[in-house]
């Protein structure tokens, strides 16, 4: 049984991963670290600083709060020695390179997206690029969501140029010539895949990766309906720590 902290425990991700990880039979909730009190606090101690936390104790740590939290959360655990699951987004490249820094005394795993079908619909994106002559993104999130595109959108773009420059496809040239509004036909992310961004409150996480071809379509669709979506990507993440040293980024290669 995985004894694990939460850094950023009392936020939306924090509660989500307690509960979330706290019902799996291999990790227990032992401490959540926030400035702000938990609502809920699962039966774990709860501490302002990850300073504050007992490194006997704690077997791994969770961070999903704030990048500037990221960066001490990694010197505790490099420290310690004691792995480091963050999820937090966001991070400058100062932040990153001491993340980085970290994981030369200790084992850490970052990404940007922990859902496992997400994962998936990318993989499976890269498997279709080379087959069709074009591919646009529609990504949809709630209205609290302060960048565009997602960083998942822009990771499946780049896994689908990457897929059709592989199979030695020229770039796509988009026909529209006559633009009647700015901007209707998206972000180009590279290679002409466009990215279009939907933003309405109601939505979680939503994406879809639309392929054309002669005569045929082919739309891969992944929703996170809730929080809960991403606890599967952070168990595995935790689950394969132990073979895992140094820095990891993304889950892709825990998806087997
Ligand atoms: P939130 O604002 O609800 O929670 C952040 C928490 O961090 C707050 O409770 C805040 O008090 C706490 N915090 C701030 N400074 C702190 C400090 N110094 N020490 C300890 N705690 C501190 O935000 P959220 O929606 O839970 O998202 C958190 C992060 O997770 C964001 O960066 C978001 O983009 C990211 N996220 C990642 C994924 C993924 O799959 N990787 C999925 C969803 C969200």
């Amino acid at each position: 049984m995985k004894r694990i902290a939460i850094v950023g425990g009392a936020g939306r991700m924090g509660q989500a991963m307690a509960l979330g990880l706290g019902s799996q039979g291999d990790f227990t909730v032992a401490t959540l670290v926030d400035v702000h009190e938990p609502h809920e606090k699962f039966g774990a101690d709860s501490v302002r600083r990850i300073d504050d936390v007992d490194p006997s104790l704690v077997d791994a740590v969770v961070d999903f709060s704030i990048p500037e939290s990221v960066v001490s959360s990694a010197k505790w655990c490099g420290a310690h020695a004691i792995p480091l699951v963050i999820g937090t987004t966001g991070l400058s490249p100062d932040q990153r390179a001491a993340v980085e820094e970290a994981s030369r005394t200790t084992r850490i795993v970052m990404a940007s997206n922990f859902s496992v079908g997400a994962v998936l619909s990318e993989r499976f994106a890269a498997l279709a690029a080379p087959y069709f002559d074009r591919v646009e993104i529609i990504e949809l999130h709630h209205d609290m969501k302060v960048d565009a595109p997602s960083g998942t959108s822009l990771a499946a773009a780049h896994a689908i140029v990457d897929a059709r420059a592989s199979a030695g496809l020229d770039p796509m040239v988009d026909p529209t010539t006559r633009h009647t509004l700015e901007g209707a036909r998206g972000a180009d992310a590279g290679d002409g895949v466009r990215v279009h961004s939907v933003r309405l409150p109601g939505l979680v996480a939503h994406q879809e990766i639309l392929f054309g071809g002669p005569g045929e379509g082919l739309t891969i669709r992944h929703d996170s309906f809730d929080r809960q979506s991403f606890v599967h990507g952070v168990a595995l993440a935790l689950g394969s720590l132990d073979s895992s040293p140094g820095f990891t980024l993304g889950i892709d290669s825990f998806v087997k």
